[in-house]
Formats: structure tokens, sequence, C-alpha cells
């Protein structure tokens, strides 16, 4: 993977001279004794971490404005290490907010690309043509846009459909989805009036249809929010997306989780037992849905965006709203959603990191750890067996505000005590979780081609002795 943020070793070498780049090196002594260093001076001695020049000339400043110019080395580090880079996820979920959600698989190639121009006619396109028209084949809708992200989705939907009149929503789906997304302040937000019907546990479709048929009332959407990353048990009832297509006004649903059919058909062995209750864009539109609209970074497994899908008239309203304009995705965006469309038609769950990850079978995890402990065992014996590398069962879970509580059996490798900060200062950084004392690395979130990474970070963990 070519990482322009990450300095690379022959060009420059990490700060602090070890493979890791915390080693801490003393500053350079620059200036004259007794003197305060020039900043100019203190900034170059730093040219060895890579990053440029006017970067840092802050560092030198803020170091010698600190008394402390000594510590413009560690500063340098610190910055360097802010700068946006590959991780090793170990910590065994799949879709991390914190680490990009879904695991990018694609890279882009250089130069121009035809994003808004049609090759056949020589005339202006549309973005939407490519990347919306393979998401709708691939989940059976008639037609598909993609925006900014799955807020940026819901939004223009009900900006576009329902400005100035009601939208109809269980007080069930009232919900906050996750970073201060809630249903009711997006609905605010796009201008159009909440119609909040039945009770938080119970809604049924009469509570649906009294609310279409108040004498005042003015419904131009009802809404259902998937329960994405919670779950309402016991004594509930909600209306389905069947019944609610019976009713009368356009269904719109928010799905957020984005698993494209329940059959999973680019899946070789079909959908895996974890997956049995999520619902599906397919499916729901299927079952009468108007329009569906979906996360990009989740279970879709590609990068931040929002799809809208559906009905081609209800789709092309939204389109033409004018926050379109302002919710469009960039180029990048957009190629790399064609290459997980793309990959999906061919089903071909192999070119779709997340999905790759989510189906490793455990033996093969099992195998891929007991290789780790190993190379360990040999690479750097342990001075006691309890400080030993070992094997262990645990649980992968999706993440990401989807299926809550739901586990996926994974293997990974354990070390004791928690190592967490010494595995995130490495080279790559290893983003790691503890459990009961023991630093876990599950393997379900790590590319192979990171294994050898992990048995150095290890070796290097175990050897430190302030690590447990
Ligand atoms: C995640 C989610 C969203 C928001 O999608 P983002 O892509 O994170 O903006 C909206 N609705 C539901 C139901 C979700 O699960």
């Amino acid at each position: 993977m070519d990482d322009p943020a990450e300095p690379r070793a022959d060009r420059h070498p990490p700060v602090g001279g070890g493979p890791d780049g915390t080693g801490g090196r003393p500053a350079t002594t620059v200036g004259e004794p007794g003197r305060p260093p020039s900043i100019d001076a203190l900034a170059r001695s730093l040219a060895g971490t890579g990053l440029p020049h006017p970067v840092l000339v802050e560092v030198a400043r803020e170091a010698v404005a600190a008394g402390d110019a000594a510590s413009a080395a560690a500063r340098a580090d610190e910055r360097s290490r802010r700068l946006l880079r590959p991780v090793v996820n170990a910590t065994g979920v799949l879709l991390h907010t914190n680490m990009g959600r879904a695991p990018l698989g694609h890279t882009q190639p250089e130069g121009y690309t035809n994003l808004e121009l049609d090759l056949t006619s020589g005339e202006r396109g549309s973005r939407h043509d490519h990347v919306g028209a393979l998401l709708a084949t691939a989940c059976g809708a008639q037609a598909a846009i993609v925006v900014n992200n799955g807020a940026a989705a819901v939004l223009l939907a009900l900006a576009a459909l329902a400005r100035d009149r009601d939208v109809v929503v269980s007080r069930g789906e009232l919900v906050e989805i996750g970073g201060g997304f809630r249903i009711p302040e997006v609905m605010a937000t796009s201008g159009c009036r909440l119609v909040e019907v039945g009770t938080t546990n119970r809604t049924r479709l009469a509570d649906v249809r009294a609310a279409v048929d108040a004498p005042q009332a003015d419904v131009a959407v009802l809404l259902k929010v998937h329960q994405s990353n919670y779950r309402i048990t016991g004594f509930t009832e909600a209306v389905g997306v069947a019944e609610l297509a019976a009713v009368g006004p356009p269904v719109v649903v928010d799905l957020g989780s984005g698993l494209l059919d329940a059959a999973c058909p680019w899946l070789a062995d079909g959908p895996p037992a974890w997956l049995r209750s999520e619902p599906a864009v397919r499916q729901t539109l299927a079952a009468g849905a108007d329009l569906v609209v979906i996360s990009g970074d989740k279970l879709l497994g590609g990068p931040q965006a929002g799809v809208i899908a559906g009905s081609p008239e209800l789709v092309a309203r939204c389109a033409a709203h004018p926050l379109a304009r302002a919710l469009r995705p960039g180029g990048l965006v957009l190629g790399a959603l064609q290459e997980v469309a793309l990959a999906y038609l061919r089903r071909d769950a192999g070119a779709l990191p997340f999905w790759r990850m989510a189906t490793l079978d455990t033996d093969t995890l099992q195998r891929r750890a007991q290789t780790i402990v190993d190379s360990l065992a040999t690479a750097a014996p342990a001075p006691t067996t309890d400080r030993a590398a070992e094997v262990v069962r645990c649980a992968s879970v999706t993440g990401g505000g989807t299926l809550p509580g739901i586990e996926i059996p994974s293997v990974g490798v354990a070390v004791p005590g928690d190592r967490r900060t010494i595995l995130r200062s490495g080279r790559p950084p290893i983003v790691a979780r503890v459990e009961d004392g023991r630093t876990v690395c599950d393997l379900r979130t790590v590319d192979p081609a990171h294994d050898e990474a992990l048995v150095d970070a290890l070796a290097r963990a175990l050897a430190d002795p302030g690590g447990s």
C-alpha cells in the first residue's frame, strides 16, 4: 500500500532513530551554549523526521517557547503521529469509527477522470451516472444516487420530499444513531414536520393510519428508521414496511447499516449466521419501500458515503434539490464506491476487505495465531511462561453502530498486561484491546500482510519491562 502520510524509511528515517520512532533521541544541540537556539537551526536539525520545514519551524517555536528546546524531537514525533496513516486494527471491531469504519480496498490512479463527462456525446454528464446505476442494479433498485454520508442522505431525502410537510415516524424509532445524529433534529433541519406515533415499545398500523387521516394532516413521507445500534425487546410491536406501503404516502426507510441483499449472493456460502436478523436493501424495496437510505462505510464495506436508492421519480427529486449539490461526493469517493459496486455485481467478496475479514473461518485465524506465537517464541523467548504470548479464542463484532450485541467467533494472540501504548507507538501503529488484564490482538481485523509487523511489535512489547 502506498501511503503518502507514512514517511518512507529509505527517504526519511523515523524520529528517534529506532524502528518504532519512539526512541526519544535528544535534540541536537544547536546555537551557542547558554543562548536560546535559533528556531530555524533547530527546525533544520529535525529534517530527518520527514515533516516539511514550515511544520518543523512551528514545532521548534513551541519547544523554545516552553523553555525546553530538547523536547523538539519528541514534539516533532508527536506531530508526525497526528498525520493520517495506515494502522493495523487488532481490536476485532470490523467497522471501527475511529479507524475509518470499513477498511479501504481501493487505490485511485493519478490523473483526470470522466467524473462529469459523457464520453459518448462529449457533453457534460452526471457524477451520479456511474456508481449510482451500478449500486441500483446490485440491490434491485430502479435508481440510486450517492451523497457524502448516511446522515446527508437522510437529510436530503427528507428535505427533497417533505419540506414544510408532515413526516410520520414511530416513537420507537426517534433515535440517536451516534456522533450526535438524532432523527428528530435531522428532521427539523430538513424543514419537515415530525409527527410521532405510537409509543417507545409499541407502534401499530392504526397509529400510522390515524396520523395520515387526521383532519389537518399533510403527510409527505412515512419514515421508518432501522434499529441499527439498539434493540427494543420484550413487549414490543412495530409496523413492517409492507404494511406501511399500503397506507399511501411514500415510505422512506433509513436502513443505515447498508446490507445490500439478505441472501448475500457475493458470499460463496451465503449469509453467515450472525447476519440472520439484519434487514437488507433489496428485501426492503421488494416489501414496498419507495426509498431506502444507507451508509457507504458500514456493512456495504465502502468509503464514507450515503446512498439513496429506490423509485426513479423520488431519487430524481433528491438529485434535483439544491442540497444535493452541497452534499455531493468527490471523485475519490465515487471511484472507490464504484469498485465496491462492481465487486458486489461480480459476486467477489474477496475484493471487499470488510466481507473478506468478516467471513474468515476460525481455523485459518487459529493457524495464523499459532504461527505468530511460534515466531515470538523463537524470536524472543520469554524469560518466564507468564510473560509468553498465547493463542486465545475471542469475539469480533461488526461495530460502527451495526448489529448490536452480535459476536463473531474469532482467534487472537494475547500477551500479559496492558501493552496498548507500545503497540500504538510502532510503525505501523497497532491498535489492540485489553481483556482480563491482558492485551489481545484479534486477527480477524488484521490483514495477513501485517502478521509479521505484529510479531515484531509484540516482541518489542514483551521485551519492554514497563509494559505490564
Ligand atoms: C449509521 C446510520 C446513519 C448515519 O450514517 P452515516 O454514514 O454515519 O452518516 C443514519 N441512520 C442509521 C439508521 C444509521 O445506522
